[in-house]
């Protein structure tokens, strides 16, 4: 090829001359391999989806569309949205600072290379957080997972240090303009703060109706000590509202989320486990609070890439194979490690079968109770599906069904690291990564359209968190080395 046949740079679109995506209230996608998560829908090699409005209103082969404005989907793999059911988004000027971090210093010995998670990022940063960084963290962290096909989050926001700082907040998820769960968890408790009882207030001020973009979900973290414990699950149950906690046998929590299992939890002594329950991590849990865990109902987010690097324990995939549950996946901290769904599920699949594929080794073949290995198709169920019934979403996203809202995502079949594909989930779950995210569509509405993401001066907002980026490490006077 001489240089002559290269194309100039002056052919490669900018985010200026991207072509219009469709602006009409009704449009199919066409002809693309659809795999829609939904058993009562199945999969097809290629299939339309017609969106009006917010919401599917046909799938199949062949569609009458009528006048529907048409967006080509041949070559395209149309999945359902991803759901990350448990990330911390006002972290996101801190990307990176921790790669080799463990998640608190337990006292082992461990040579580490960084310090702990907890020690920098919970007690030296997060104090440091004004209102102003709460939001654009939040938001560039969010625009950032929407780009990779996250359509929606749950998003736990240990931030909460002033009423003000739980506005800002929840004004970023709603101008990020993606599904999301906003997580109101506690802050540094520091006068002023409101946490849990300001819960009243944001309810009826930012949640008053059910059918929004962003929802809400309670803190109820078992750490903060009975009276804190109590108080966040009852106001939790008063106002209809989920729970979200984590539970790391490693971090001591083994012994509280038990005393959940036996109703005992709290102060009062009568709060339990159920189906309005979601559980971070679940590493080290006792037999006794897996079984009332399953018997309520109670939902399972594991973070195994996170889990695995910073000891929180084994993810618990066989524990949960064994007692017959499955669950949603999440990315938790962006200090320490990347928040796309491909990472998610490419460690959720190679960690289980990398156990498996060992005991069938070791005993010289399966021998009865050994787990059945996990497939690809389950990866893209924990990471679609499974995250949406874990937010109390199911009905609304996380599969491609006639009646839910148009979640959708087309993954680029045809580039460099995939073509050609021979098995659609296969080439999603175990070849594809964030570069393959072409068009994201959340609720109906095109917010990334062939590769760039809509609506979003990505300059001005990442000039916005790198001032705070200076600012967090400025105040609290923590040193960055770039090269350590
Ligand atoms: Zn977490």
């Amino acid at each position: 090829m001489s240089d002559s046949t290269l194309p100039s740079a002056s052919t490669v679109p900018s985010a200026g001359t991207v072509p219009s995506a469709p602006s009409g209230r009704r449009y199919v996608i066409r002809g693309g391999t659809v795999v829609s998560m939904d058993p009562a829908v199945g999969d097809f090699e290629s299939a339309d989806v017609l969106v009006e409005g917010t919401k599917i209103v046909a799938i199949g082969p062949g569609l009458d569309a009528g006048d529907a404005e048409v967006i080509d989907a041949r070559g395209r793999i149309v999945v359902p949205g991803f759901v990350d059911t448990h990330h911390h988004l006002f972290e996101t000027a801190l990307r990176s600072f921790l790669p080799d971090a463990l998640l608190f210093n337990d006292g082992s010995g461990t040579p580490a290379a960084d310090p702990s998670y907890v020690e920098y990022v919970l007690q030296k940063f997060a104090p440091a957080y004004r209102p102003q960084d709460v939001y654009i963290n939040s938001l560039f962290g969010g625009l950032s997972q929407l780009d990779a096909g996250v359509t929606t989050v749950l998003d736990i926001s240990q931030i909460h240090h002033s009423p003000e700082h739980t506005d800002a907040a929840v004004q970023a998820l709603v101008d990020t303009g993606r599904r999301a769960a906003f997580g109101y968890f506690e802050g540094d408790g520091r006068t002023g703060a409101a946490y849990p009882e300001d819960a009243y207030r944001v309810r009826k001020q930012w949640f008053s109706s059910d059918d929004q973009l962003v929802t809400m979900v309670m803190g109820g973290e078992v750490y903060l000590g009975d009276d804190v414990l109590t108080r966040s699950w009852t106001i939790a149950r008063e106002l209809g509202l989920p729970i979200a906690a984590h539970a790391v046998g490693s971090f001591g929590q083994s012994p509280i989320i038990d005393a959940l299992a036996r109703g005992e939890g709290g102060a009062n002594k009568d709060l339990g486990l159920g189906p309005d329950v979601l559980l971070i991590h679940m590493t080290g849990m006792s037999d006794l609070a897996w079984k009332a865990a399953r018997d309520a109902g109670t939902k399972v987010s594991v973070a195994v890439p996170v889990e695995m690097v910073m000891r929180h324990g084994t993810p618990p995939l066989l524990k949960m194979q064994e007692m017959g549950l499955e669950p949603s996946l999440s990315s938790d901290v962006e200090t320490t490690m990347a928040a796309d769904p491909f990472t998610l599920m490419r460690s959720a699949l190679t960690m289980q079968r990398m156990l498996v594929n060992q005991a069938v080794l070791d005993q010289g073949g399966p021998q009865p109770g050994t787990p059945a290995l996990l497939r690809t198709r389950d990866a893209l169920r924990f990471a679609t599906a499974n995250g949406a019934d874990h937010l109390g979403l199911g009905r609304r996203t996380g599969s491609l069904t006639v009646g839910k809202e148009a979640d959708i995502v087309l993954l680029d079949a045809t580039a460099l690291n995939v073509a050609p594909v021979n098995n659609a989930v296969g080439a999603v779950v175990s070849l594809m990564d964030r570069s393959n995210v072409e068009t994201v569509i959340v609720a109906g509405q095109i917010r990334k359209w062939k590769g760039q993401l809509l609506g979003a001066d990505l300059n001005r907002l990442g000039r916005e968190l790198e001032e705070s980026r200076e600012y967090l490490f400025r105040t609290t006077g923590v040193r960055r080395n770039l090269l350590a």
